[in-house]
């Protein structure tokens, strides 16, 4: 009984925090990082669907570029196959571009921002923003500072899902045997996870040094692990609204 109320009180704060951001025209930029098999792709979908963000996923940008065929698609096709990561000649210009789309920023004179969408017919400004699979490397943390600043935008938080190794192994297992995915077959994956020991977990410490780092368990069910994200990100959009 006692419960119903403290979820009602705790969403009612919610409402008053995203007013006070909206009021105040700040949006929250978030980076979701997680290695193959963490659900990273997962939990940023439901995240965006939950606070109205926008979703960017540099794997999703790159897949559908080799579903068109594109000259981009065609160069980055072998590449993820094999589970390494495309040269950021290919990757970044497809973030700035995703980026830029939806800035090139705020004239605070004008109606819609260049970062609304349209939705039923009408502009629409989301919350914010999320960024899935970027960075991957420290350079690649230090080119998306410079997006984010050409943007006059900040990133507010990194959100780490730490998944045990086991646990990833077990559900790379079950992700090989279903996915319908070029690079998720076994030997694939494994690759993949070894490149993120080395190349992507330099850049938790290159985050945590910034202060920008939360660490969230992911070893346990999907509600679980976003349950704790939303704790996280709840937190961070109540300390930008107060500034
Ligand atoms: P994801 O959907 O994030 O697992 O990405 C799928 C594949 O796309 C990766 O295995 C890489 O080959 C490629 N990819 C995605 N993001 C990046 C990135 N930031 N840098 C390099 N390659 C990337």
């Amino acid at each position: 009984m006692k419960f119903i109320p403290a979820l009602f009180v705790l969403s009612c704060q919610n409402f008053v925090v995203s007013l006070q951001l909206k009021k105040k025209n700040v949006m929250i930029n978030i980076v979701i990082f997680g290695a193959p098999g963490a659900g990273k792709g997962t939990q940023a979908k439901l995240l965006a669907e939950k606070y109205d963000f926008l979703h960017i996923s540099t794997g999703d940008l790159l897949r559908q570029e080799v579903e068109l065929q594109t000259p981009i698609g065609q160069r980055a096709q072998a590449i993820m196959n094999r589970g390494d990561l495309v040269g950021d000649d290919i990757v970044v210009p497809l973030l700035g571009r995703a980026l830029e789309l939806r800035s090139t920023l705020p004239d605070p004179d004008a109606a819609l921002d260049p970062w609304d969408v349209e939705r039923n017919g009408a502009p629409h400004r989301p919350e914010g923003c999320i960024i899935d699979g970027f960075p991957r490397t420290v350079s690649q943390a230090q080119t998306l500072e410079f997006l984010f600043s050409r943007l006059k935008r900040k990133i507010d938080c990194v959100v780490a899902i730490d998944v045990p190794r086991d646990e990833l192994v077990r559900r790379i297992h079950e992700r090989a045997a279903i996915s319908g995915r070029a690079d998720d077959t076994e030997d694939v994956i494994r690759h993949r996870l070894d490149l993120y020991d080395q190349q992507t977990t330099p850049v938790l410490e290159y985050y945590s040094v910034s202060g920008l780092l939360a660490t969230v368990d992911g070893s346990g069910e999907i509600s679980e692990t976003i349950g704790r994200i939303c704790k996280t990100l709840e937190l961070v959009m109540h300390l930008k609204a107060k500034h």
